[in-house]
């Protein structure tokens, strides 16, 4: 019988949020693939667990993730832990999810700490609709590529960025969404120095410039305003009905298209061009 993946999330600063499921998990496990084995052999020290550890990261996955899913259908059950939070959020692990899936394998996600949603939820800007952007591009060219991108976006963004990168980051955002752009900076998050600064890009931009930054941040950008659209008049619609007509459009085809692209009701359009002569 195949064994099972299981992700396990561990805590992003404060050792109290390990879940008793993920403990449990890490316990039963036949062995746990970890990001660094160095960092998971220090909480699995605190949490008091023995276990054979294998390495499972970014530049040694192709050839891991084999060796993991023979494992697994060989009949262990493997833990798969990051350094912290949520395995396979910008940490290595989709691929292994998706070899397992692909080799019929279940795969389990416990769920627990992860910066983008603890980030989120304790920014104050709008939750209904979000989109994750993970790290941007180190490169300059890329970065900005990536963020201009965004610039109409209108769901709230969310960004992983390492405190050296910060200033040239929300420069770069500040080009794109304007200094007024509201910005969450939370920083150290579940740590004994977590802050989260609500703000503006271009107000930001002053603090970091002045204090260096320090820590690990998750940025959350508030989305785009929506552009108001100013409603079409009456006027609008005879010019826009006499206008089509003049290329050629009979006057039923001319209300008709002018009542679908300026947003009006078709007989509001008529009554606007009751005085046109067909
Ligand atoms: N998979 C992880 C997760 O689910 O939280 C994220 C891993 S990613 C390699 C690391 C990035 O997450 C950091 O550069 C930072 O942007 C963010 N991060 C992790 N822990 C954090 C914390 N305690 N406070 C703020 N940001 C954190």
């Amino acid at each position: 019988m195949a064994g099972m993946l299981y992700l396990v999330p561990t805590p992003i600063g404060n050792l109290g949020d390990i879940s008793q499921r993920c403990r449990e998990t890490l316990e039963q496990a036949d062995f746990i693939a970890a990001e660094d084995t160095r960092v998971s052999l220090k909480l699995l020290n605190h949490l008091g667990i023995k276990k054979s550890l294998v390495s499972y990261y970014e530049h040694n996955k192709a050839f891991k993730g084999n060796v993991i899913v023979e494992r697994i259908l060989a009949g262990e059950t493997c833990a798969l832990v990051s350094d912290a939070g949520s395995p396979a959020i910008s940490d290595p692990g989709e691929d292994l999810v998706r070899q397992c899936a692909e080799a019929g394998i279940t795969v389990c996600a416990i769920p627990g700490p992860c910066a983008v949603i603890t980030a989120l939820s304790i920014s104050g800007q709008a939750t209904g609709r979000f989109c994750f952007e993970g790290f941007l591009s180190t490169a300059k060219k890329s970065r900005r590529e990536h963020l201009a991108s965004l610039e109409n976006e209108s769901r709230t963004m969310i960004f992983y960025e390492a405190p050296h990168k910060l200033l040239a980051t929300l420069e770069d955002m500040a080009q794109v969404f304007g200094p007024e752009r509201p910005i969450s900076l939370c920083r150290e998050l579940t740590k004994l120095h977590e802050e989260v600064v609500r703000t503006t890009l271009g107000q930001a931009i002053a603090k970091y410039s002045e204090n260096a930054p320090k820590g690990e941040f998750v940025l959350v950008v508030a989305g785009a305003q929506p552009i108001e659209k100013e409603e079409a008049t009456a006027e609008d619609a005879s010019g826009m009905v006499r206008r089509l007509m003049a290329q050629g459009l009979s006057r039923k085809d001319a209300i008709k298209q002018t009542a679908k692209e300026l947003n009006l009701p078709k007989n509001a359009v008529y009554d606007a061009a009751l005085a046109i002569e067909e």
